[in-house]
């Protein structure tokens, strides 16, 4: 929150998150303040979304950066991979001011070294970084809608069946140089397998991507979305209101990829989230049942 703000507030007092409690398969915490009594939902770890309820007067902030509160006090944030660990929620309503600290845990992430992989598969060919600057865009505009629906308050379903074929955070360093963290959910099956959509959302891209492939965004609210990659077929447009469970496309191998999978990831606007820390189970199941 702004300084003058946190000036005016002498009163202001810092309290620790303690209480965890289990609810609906995600961990809850509460807090409860002096002026008021908020809870989480969600795992405080690196890469976890969380998802609160205030009073439902309040305005919030995460840190300094001011959160939209759903009439019903209800709002999202979430912190990336590599984060630090200490943030500060901050609520205030007519009652008064109340800041919470909140202690996040580190993850330690799947690092795998390759030696001797060809340049072809470390760099793209120069002709197709002007398109890879494209699609980034289109990318980044997708996920700065910041729309009201209030589905990501809701507990997403799998989007596909199949097993567990890569995780968030995982890493490759090739010859000794660090490649771009794998930030998705990566769940393998035969192509055309099902793609369903993870929460009820609007789809606000649904575009070929050079190294995504076939790719769905569907925003959930609050700037939450998913987004949905390497897929064979659309089976909806941008614009499109989706439900939860929907099949929105078939599973594919699109873009640079090694085989047939679905590539899930959540974002809270640019800021790259683990869809497994939302699920209750550690896998869907493997097939449809
Ligand atoms: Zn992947």
């Amino acid at each position: 929150m702004k300084g003058w703000v946190k000036a005016l507030l002498p009163a202001l007092s810092l309290l620790i998150a303690s209480q965890a409690l289990a609810e609906g398969g995600q961990s809850t915490i509460e807090l409860s303040g002096t002026e008021s009594t908020v809870k989480l939902a969600g795992e405080l770890t690196q890469g976890s979304l969380i998802r609160g309820r205030a009073p439902a007067d309040s305005q919030v902030w995460f840190n300094d950066k001011p959160l939209p509160v759903a009439p019903g006090g209800q709002f999202v944030f979430g912190i990336g991979r590599d984060a630090p660990l200490q943030h500060e929620l901050t609520v205030q309503h007519s009652g008064g001011t109340d800041t919470f600290a909140l202690q996040f845990s580190a993850r330690s992430y799947d690092i795998q070294h390759v030696e001797g992989v060809a340049q072809r598969y470390v760099s793209p060919p120069p002709e197709v970084l002007a398109r890879i600057r494209q699609d980034s865009v289109a990318v980044r505009q997708a996920r700065t809608v910041q729309s009201e629906l209030s589905y990501v308050f809701e507990q997403p379903v799998w989007p596909a069946y199949g097993r567990i074929s890569g995780v968030y955070g995982s890493q490759r360093v090739f010859n000794g140089e660090p490649r771009n963290p794998h930030f998705g959910l990566d769940i393998a099956a035969p192509i055309g397998s099902p793609v369903y959509a993870p929460l009820s959302g609007v789809v606000t891209l649904a575009k070929d991507l050079y190294y995504s492939g076939l790719t769905l965004i569907v925003d959930h609210g609050y700037g939450v979305s998913s987004t949905l990659m390497h897929l064979d077929a659309f089976h909806v447009e941008v614009g499109d209101k989706v439900e939860q469970g929907q099949l929105v496309a078939d599973m594919g191998a699109t873009g640079r990829v090694t085989g047939p999978h679905l590539d899930w990831r959540i974002n809270w606007q640019q800021e790259r989230l683990d869809p497994a820390l939302l699920m209750p189970e550690a896998a869907p199941p493997a097939h449809q049942p």
